[in-house]
């Protein structure tokens, strides 16, 4: 048996404990506590200081096949001026997936992703090139194969992707693979309904869509005009027997019966209060990537209406076409700076174990319970500490982050 003691212990299931300690059995953890540790558990005890210990974190949005992109796409005023770049940025790597610059930049992302702290990624490819160095990197994780159709009038996508899918998830234990939809103006109905059926008879039924990030996509979905029907168009992707639904994101995609409680909706930072009582209304989760937001021109999130509005949150850096590090602490500190009146305690159950029921792994991951794996993060504190959750998402540079177990 390992028993750490820390000046303090931030389970995330319970409250953060002064003088607190972890024992693990082997790579799960099987008491947390504080203050002498009790018969039967007592023995050799590490003791490591002035350290907050805490389960490790769970970036539920990346996207891994774009680490590539980093510092190749600058920030834009407009979502579709960014998107414009990153198509332009992207190029070749669009058609060549697996090639050796995409791959090695998706393997040194998810290293990076692991040395701040992260124990699981849920992660977007429309390739699977990011499955081996997820799985290499020591994270865990739910690689979305994202599909995007806006002209497909069949679903014939989702047969054509089975295959690679079903081979991808056999590829290593650590890594699962299910299917996502990018978004409503890129993907069709049939297309929407053809995945949402193939997820629903996998045995990893989880999925994840892209949902009111920009202003543009909300024009679009009212009305079928602006700068996404003029891309479309010029895409050669329009449909001209497409209907506008005439309503907001959240309500066409439960209009077609595809949101349910096992599905992450990302970015949502054009979602009015009633469209985010209809997310936590289907038990949907929420995920949040302030950072990533800015950059591409679309805002910022209303992080304090999400929390208000009943929603479950989870949070995610996206890629690193959009944000500058996949340190999960950096966005917990951009969600403080967002919404100030919402707990500490709030912000760090959205970066751990929210996102780990979002993915299916919270029976072995997001808090430190006994049962649950021992991936234990230490993070450096200063001298005085008085509310260690706050200082946890205050901004917490890579270089006070460590493992103290990794399961
Ligand atoms: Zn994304």
């Amino acid at each position: 048996m390992t028993r750490v003691r820390a000046a303090w212990v931030v389970p995330v299931d319970q409250r953060p404990l002064a003088d607190g300690w972890v024992a693990v059995e082997g790579d799960r953890v099987v008491a947390v506590g504080n203050g002498p540790l009790p018969p039967g558990l007592d023995g050799p005890t590490r003791d490591l200081g002035r350290v907050a210990l805490l389960p490790g974190l769970v970036n539920a949005h990346v996207h891994l096949e774009l680490s590539c992109l980093r510092d190749r796409v600058p920030p834009a005023h407009a979502f579709t001026s960014w998107v414009k770049q990153l198509f332009a940025a992207r190029g070749a790597s669009m058609d060549h997936p697996d090639e050796p610059g995409v791959i090695d930049a998706a393997t040194e992302a998810a290293r990076e992703a692991r040395a701040t702290g992260t124990s699981a990624v849920g992660d977007i490819g429309n390739s699977l090139a990011s499955v081996s160095p997820i799985a290499s990197s020591g994270l865990r994780g739910l690689v979305f194969h994202e599909l995007i159709g806006f002209r497909d009038t069949t679903g014939d996508l989702v047969a054509r992707t089975r295959g690679a899918r079903e081979a991808a998830s056999r590829v290593n234990e650590r890594v699962r693979v299910s299917l996502a939809p990018h978004a409503p103006y890129s993907v069709s109905p049939e297309l929407f309904q053809a995945i949402r059926a193939e997820v629903d008879r996998s045995e990893i039924p989880y999925t994840s869509v892209h949902v009111g990030e920009s202003a543009e996509e909300m024009e679009l979905l009212v009305d079928g005009t602006g700068e996404w029907a003029r891309i479309l168009r010029w895409m050669g992707a329009w449909r001209d027997d497409w209907q506008a639904p005439g309503t907001g994101p959240v309500e066409y995609l439960d209009s077609l019966g595809v949101i349910d409680a096992r599905t992450m909706v990302v970015h949502g930072v054009q979602l009015a209060d009633e469209s985010l009582r209809r997310v936590r209304a289907l038990g949907a989760t929420l995920v949040t990537c302030p950072r990533s937001n800015q950059w591409v021109g679309v805002g910022v999130p209303p992080i304090q209406r999400f929390y208000e509005a009943g929603v479950a949150v989870a949070v995610g850096t996206d890629s690193l076409a959009s944000v500058e590090d996949l340190n999960l602490f950096s966005e917990l500190k951009a969600m403080r700076w967002l919404a100030p009146r919402v707990p500490a305690s709030r912000l760090l159950e959205s970066a751990t174990l929210v996102g780990a029921r979002a993915l299916g792994l919270d029976d072995d991951l997001g808090s430190l319970t006994p049962g649950k794996l021992a991936e234990i993060v230490a993070v450096k504190l200063p001298d005085h500490v008085t509310d260690v959750e706050e200082v946890l998402v205050s901004g917490v540079d890579a270089r006070h982050v460590s493992w103290v177990h990794q399961a």
